[in-house]
């Protein structure tokens, strides 16, 4: 047997049926038309809102990754949440419109943004997190020929990473960002040019469950966007901390307590130095927002046994929750929280199963060896922590199978 992770705490079953936003597991199936489905219980990231905005100081600003789950009916739910969404592309700028956010709350990251992307969000009035010196000049060239100031901020590449992060996005050699030895001669080049000046974007890493490093991190970024700002010799409107905020996914993982992030976040606000005194300060989350909130459901259609080991076969897979099968940002593979949904809360079997999908590949193991209650063809499986980086960051035309449903709950 192998261990999974911890099923997050929101969940409960009813008659042995997990509930998901109040409803049966099973019923949502049928509502929806079939599995594989994700379930997204918006109470759930509602609540998360609550606790970060709890946590932190008044004036942070609060952020939507939107790469985590652009889902439409979320994203236009997420828009009355959140002070800001962080996109990463065209299509994701057309997703934050669509879902009603105003453009001025919008920042535009991301390494290769060509110019048709630069001119839509020029020409919307979005943020652009500059990447380079070249992406720069062609936003100014841009901006001319089409007559409007491009907003731009740098996205700083810093000379420390966040300590324990599951991905570095920061630190050493990156293609993210400016070195922050270049990053204030980019800033003064982008004012002379006539930009309007927005501020600094610093990201030093994802998935953090440590929060002493979380709050070094921050300390730090605060530091080098002082420092980059005096020799800039202009306030910055925003400082997009980054974010970090990790979730607890697998077997052994302590949550993050965010409430000390906030006291000492706090107490940094209130000790700027001055040239910091008139800037907003924003924190950008992804996953901590909407990851814990969903919930992938998938149908059992087959077990079988090779050479006395037991495969649960289900009509979903990698190509939907790649994340699960430990394909997405993870060196070792190890198992999400997982339960049979009709059979929630009840006693495991004696002999562990393997979880796979159906794709043809070895790599399309959804839980390694998990104890679960004894499983049956037609049983509903149920993969949680899916409400981020699960169906628009899988594999979904691979093999050709059906795309998985959604449903927002909430
Ligand atoms: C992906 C990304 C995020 C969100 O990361 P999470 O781990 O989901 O919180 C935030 N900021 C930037 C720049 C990103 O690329």
């Amino acid at each position: 047997m192998k261990p999974m992770g911890p099923i997050p705490p929101w969940f409960a079953g009813e008659e042995g049926m997990l509930l998901i936003g109040g409803y049966g597991a099973a019923s949502l199936v049928d509502e929806a038309g079939d599995t594989p489905l994700f379930a997204y219980d918006m109470a759930i990231v509602e609540a998360q809102v609550r606790r970060f905005r709890a946590a932190m100081p008044p004036a942070l600003h609060l952020h939507y990754a939107i790469k985590a789950n652009p889902y439409a009916p979320l994203l236009a739910a997420m828009a009355g949440q959140v002070d800001g969404f962080d996109i990463a592309s065209g299509g994701e700028l057309d997703m934050a419109l669509a879902a009603g956010m105003d453009p001025a709350r919008i920042s535009f990251a991301g390494p290769g943004k060509r110019n048709d992307e630069l001119e839509a969000a020029i020409f919307a009035g979005v943020t652009l997190n500059l990447e380079s010196e070249g992406e720069g000049r062609r936003a100014l060239a841009i901006g001319h020929r089409i007559g409007k100031t491009p907003c731009v901020a740098v996205r700083v590449n810093p000379d420390f990473h966040l300590k324990g992060s599951g991905m570095r996005m920061g630190g050493g050699a990156k293609p993210f960002g400016v070195d922050a030895d270049r990053a204030a001669a980019l800033a003064r080049a982008m004012i002379d040019g006539g930009a309007d000046w927005r501020g600094w974007h610093i990201f030093a890493g994802s998935q953090n469950l440590d929060a002493m490093a979380i709050i070094e991190t921050q300390a730090a970024t605060l530091a080098l966007a002082a420092r980059l700002s005096e020799a800039v010799g202009v306030a910055p409107p925003l400082v997009n901390l980054g974010g970090g905020f990790g979730l607890a996914y697998f077997p052994g993982d302590v949550p993050l307590d965010i409430r000390p992030i906030g006291v000492a976040l706090d107490s940094a606000l209130e000790s700027l130095p001055d040239i910091l005194k008139p800037t907003h300060f924003a924190i950008e989350l992804g996953r901590w927002l909407v990851g814990e909130a969903g919930v992938y459901l998938t149908r059992v259609i087959d077990v079988k046994v090779s050479q006395g080991e037991t495969f649960v076969v289900v009509d979903g897979g990698l190509h939907h929750q790649l994340a699960a099968s430990g394909n997405f940002g993870t060196v070792v593979r190890r198992n999400y929280p997982i339960a049979i949904a009709n059979r929630f809360g009840a006693d495991p079997a004696a002999e562990p199963v393997t979880v796979v999908g159906c794709l043809c590949t070895p790599i399309d193991r959804l839980g390694d060896k998990v104890a679960l209650p004894p499983v049956q063809e037609g049983d509903l499986i149920a993969i949680f922590l899916a409400g981020a980086y699960g169906a628009s960051a899988s594999p979904t035309a691979f093999l050709g199978h059906p795309s998985p449903r959604e449903v927002l709950l909430g």
